[in-house]
């Protein structure tokens, strides 16, 4: 049996070395500590979960859902983009409920790229968006996010040949994996480029409700011009620790929308009823948990950082996402730093280039592990900094 061109030209899977560390670690029964991940740790609010469990027993749950959703459900999307960025959506037209935001962030490249056309994709970034595009024979460009600049996409640098071939571009703030933020103004850049170009912009923006130090991220949907243009994708995941229950929206132009309903609804029927109600309850239920959550990763955050500093990895704070972006010291790559820290330290992180090429000289460091696990992981590799004397430079 042969598989399809698609999946046979999936990239290799990048941390097979790292994976195979740790099953052999855990075989011997060492316990390794994991920053690899982003997953909240923390349980979704207990008032989201008792509507789930009421709305369980409602038979007209048990059914098919619709696949643009329940009608209260993108009522209250609509209701909740209003209040939180003041940005105003038909709930009719503009709003598409979603089985976690990753399934519509995956469809919509079919929506739009057809074989040979270029989707502009950052690097590094979220690996669905340069391989849904590579699903629909297209070919994602890859945009650099450097530190010069602030982790954002120089339009300026992308060629005039390129942009008139691309349908699509992707953006994605607050960013996973580096942690930066944009504002307004990048937006407003965004949207001219795409008016230039022609081009649809996809925002992918879990992140929007994970931000510390009082810092309040906005959304692309604000910015004028940005309905024209524009799709946001959103999710209940990271802003509710809902990442289990499958459920996130897209929000922005009503043709783009109209597109990608088109397209799930000859694949999929919709996210089932009760998780839909836990949903509402969520965006329309006490705020209070947001602000809770934020305080604990913003305390993990600067924990971790103290550390890594120490360790001898250049960090900047990040203002927002669940992510710390640590610079490597020089002679090592993003794999063989990783594996340094699995083997001195029992410590698993995320090497950069996990992420694209523009990740190498960088690890990825997670904010959802549990506090005990953070003072055990933290305190080795203060353990090991002090028997190895720190690491610095690689010298040979
Ligand atoms: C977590 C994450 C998603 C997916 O979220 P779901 O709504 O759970 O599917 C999408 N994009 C990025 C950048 C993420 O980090």
């Amino acid at each position: 049996m042969k598989v399809s061109k698609r999946i046979a030209d999936l990239p290799p899977y990048l941390f097979v070395q790292i994976s195979r560390k740790i099953a052999e670690k855990k075989a011997r029964g060492e316990r390794v500590i994991s920053f690899a991940i982003g997953d909240p740790d923390i349980p979704t609010p207990e008032h989201v979960i008792q509507r789930l469990c009421r709305e369980a027993r409602v038979p007209a749950n048990h059914r098919y859902p619709e696949t643009y959703g329940l009608p209260e459900f993108r009522q209250a999307i609509a209701a909740w983009y209003r209040r939180r960025f003041g940005v105003v959506l038909d709930p009719e037209t503009e709003v598409l409920p979603l089985i976690g935001s990753k399934e519509g962030v995956g469809h919509i490249a079919f929506c739009y790229i057809d074989p040979g056309d270029v989707a502009l994709v950052p690097d590094p970034a979220y690996p669905v968006y340069s391989i849904s595009t590579m699903f629909a024979g297209g070919q994602p460009y890859f945009m650099p996010l450097t530190a010069e600049n602030h982790f954002l996409p120089d339009l300026d640098r992308i060629p005039a040949g390129v942009a008139g071939r691309a349908k699509l571009i992707w953006i994605n703030y607050p960013n996973n994996p580096t942690g930066a933020v944009a504002g307004l103004d990048f937006f407003e850049r965004v949207v001219a480029f795409a008016r230039r170009h022609d081009l649809v912009v996809c925002h992918d923006a879990p992140y929007t409700e994970v931000a510390f130090d009082g810092y309040r991220p906005v959304s692309f949907l604000q910015v004028p011009g940005a309905m024209d243009v524009g799709l946001e994708f959103h999710s209940l995941s990271k802003s509710y620790n809902m990442t289990g229950w499958r459920v996130g929206m897209a929000a922005g132009n009503a043709q783009i929308r109209d597109a990608l309903m088109r397209f799930k609804s000859n694949l999929d029927s919709g996210i089932p009823q009760a998780i839909q109600y836990a949903a509402i309850e969520a965006l329309e239920g006490d705020q209070g948990c947001i602000g809770e959550h934020n305080a604990v990763y913003q305390r993990r955050r600067d924990r971790i950082i103290e550390v890594l500093r120490e360790i001898g990895l250049g960090v900047m704070p990040p203002m927002a996402s669940l992510y710390i972006w640590a610079r490597i010291p020089p002679g090592y790559t993003s794999a063989d730093y990783a594996t340094l820290l699995l083997d001195g330290a029992g410590v698993v992180v995320t090497p950069g280039t996990g992420y694209g090429q523009c990740g190498e000289g960088y690890i990825r460091v997670s904010l959802t592990v549990a506090d005990s696990d953070i003072d055990e992981g933290l305190a080795r590799l203060r353990d090991w900094a002090r028997r190895t004397g720190g690491i610095g430079p690689r010298t040979t």
